[in-house]
C-alpha cells in the first residue's frame, strides 16, 4: 500500500470551472480518508485526478512518494469503485473477480488462488458461481469491492459506492468496508456527500466546498473544533446554530454575546472582540430549554417540535431587535418533552460551549 500526496493541485476545466483549487492533502499509507462536501464541490474530480482519469492543471501528485502526474491510470496501480458498480452481467461472480487478473495475464493457478482468497475474505465463497442478477444489491457491491481487491492495488478510490443501496444495507456495507480496510491496512480515499457516512467511516475526513479544502481532521476534531462556519454548518445533524451577534465586555472584563435583548456570558478571553459583530455558533445539544418563560435566560417561542423518541428537537424563535430581527435556533433535548407550537419558553445557553467566527467565517474560538 502507499501514501497519496497532493501539493498545490488545481484542476480547471476548459469551461473555466475550477473544480479543485490549490489543494494540499496527504493521505497516509494505510489510512482511510473520507472526502465529503455538497454536490459539485469537486469530490469526484479529486478521485479522478488521483486515478489519472483527469490531468492536474497545476501542482504535484505523489503515490507512494513517486510523482505520478505523467503516469497513466494503469501505471498508478489504483483501483476505483464507483456507485454504479457495473459488473459484467454474463460472467459469474468468479468470472467478474478473475477479469482484471486475466487482463494482466496472470498464471491460471495464481488467479484462482487470489480470487478464492478474496472471496473468502468477503464471505462470498458460496456465491462464486452465481450471476450478478442472482445477487442482492449488497452482494453486488461486495463483488465490486472484491474486483478491486484482487488487483492488490496501491490505493483504493471509492466514489459514493453505497448510494444505490437502501438505508439499512448502506449501514451494513459501510461497516464491512471499515472492517475490510482495518484488516487489509489498505489506503483508501472514500468520497461521499453524506456527512454521517463520513463521520462514521473516516479515520480522517476532508471537507471540500467550491473546490477548496475547508478542513481535514479526525471526525471528533471536526465536530468539536470546526475551522470555519462552513464546516460548523455541514458536520452535525441538525447542524450547528449560526447567527450574527455583538460581543460586549463589562468594566470588570466579563464578556458576553447578545441575543434577544439578553446577554449570555462567554469566556473572558473573548472580551478582546468587544464591539464587533461576529457569527456565533451553538450546537443544538448545548441549548437548554425551560417551560417557564420568566426563568433566567433568553425568552423564546416554540415554532416546531419533532419527537424522535430518545430525544426531542425544538425549533424556537428568539426576537432579537438589536441584531437585525428574529433568530431561529434548534435545541436538541433528551427524551420526550411536552412542548407545543407557540409555547413561550426560556433558552439557557452554556457560554462555555459557544463558538465564535470572524467576518470571514474563520473560527476564533
Ligand atoms: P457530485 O456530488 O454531484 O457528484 P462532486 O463534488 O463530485 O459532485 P465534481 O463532479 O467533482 O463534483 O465536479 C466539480 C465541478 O466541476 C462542478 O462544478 C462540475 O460541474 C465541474 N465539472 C466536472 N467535470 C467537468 C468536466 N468534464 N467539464 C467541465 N466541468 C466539469
Amino acid at each position: 500500500m502507499a501514501s497519496v500526496e497532493l501539493e498545490h493541485v488545481d484542476k480547471t476545466f476548459a469551461s473555466g470551472t475550477c473544480a479543485i483549487c490549490d489543494l494540499n492533502l496527504r493521505i497516509d499509507d494505510g489510512e482511510l480518508m473520507v472526502c465529503v462536501g455538497p454536490s459539485g464541490c469537486g469530490k469526484s474530480t479529486l478521485l479522478r485526478l488521483v486515478a489519472g482519469l483527469e490531468a492536474a492543471s497545476r501542482g504535484t501528485l505523489r503515490i507512494g512518494g513517486r510523482v505520478v502526474n505523467r503516469l497513466s491510470p494503469q501505471q498508478r496501480n489504483v483501483a476505483m469503485v464507483f456507485q454504479d458498480y457495473a459488473l459484467y452481467p454474463y460472467l459469474t461472480v468468479r468470472g467478474n473477480l478473475e477479469f482484471p487478473l486475466k487482463m494482466r495475464r496472470l498464471p491460471r493457478t495464481r488467479i484462482r488462488q487470489r480470487v478464492d482468497a478474496v472471496a473468502a475474505m468477503l464471505g462470498m465463497t458460496e456465491l462464486l458461481d452465481r450471476l450478478p442478477k442472482q445477487l442482492s444489491g449488497g452482494q453486488r457491491q461486495r463483488v465490486a469491492m472484491g474486483r478491486a481487491l484482487v488487483r492488490e492495488p496501491a490505493v483504493f478510490l471509492l466514489d459514493e459506492p453505497l448510494s444505490n443501496l437502501d438505508a439499512k444495507l448502506r449501514v451494513q456495507v459501510r461497516t464491512e468496508i471499515g472492517e475490510l480496510q482495518r484488516r487489509t491496512g489498505a489506503t483508501m480515499i472514500y468520497v461521499t456527500h453524506d456527512q454521517v457516512e463520513a463521520m462514521t467511516l473516516g479515520q480522517r475526513v476532508a471537507v471540500l466546498n467550491g473546490g477548496r479544502l475547508q478542513q481535514a481532521a479526525a471526525p471528533r476534531e471536526l465536530y468539536e473544533r470546526p475551522a470555519n462556519t462552513f464546516v460548523a454548518g455541514f458536520i452535525g445533524n441538525p447542524p450547528m446554530n449560526l447567527f450574527p451577534s455583538r460581543v460586549t465586555a463589562s468594566a470588570d472584563g466579563q464578556a458576553a454575546i447578545c441575543l434577544g435583548g439578553q446577554t449570555a456570558p462567554i469566556p473572558a478571553a473573548l472580551a478582546a472582540w468587544a464591539g464587533q459583530t461576529l457569527t456565533v455558533g451553538i450546537r443544538p445539544e448545548a441549548l437548554g430549554l425551560v417551560a417557564d418563560p420568566t426563568a433566567d435566560g433568553v425568552p423564546a417561542t416554540v415554532m416546531d417540535v419533532e419527537y424522535l423518541g430518545h430525544e426531542t428537537l425544538a425549533r424556537v424563535k428568539v426576537e432579537s431587535p438589536g441584531a437585525g430581527g428574529a433568530v431561529d435556533l434548534v435545541a436538541r433535548l433528551a427524551g420526550m418533552r411536552t412542548l407545543a407550537r407557540s409555547d413561550a419558553v426560556c433558552l439557557q445557553i452554556d457560554g462555555s460551549r459557544i463558538y465564535l467566527f470572524d467576518a470571514d467565517g474563520d473560527a476564533i474560538h
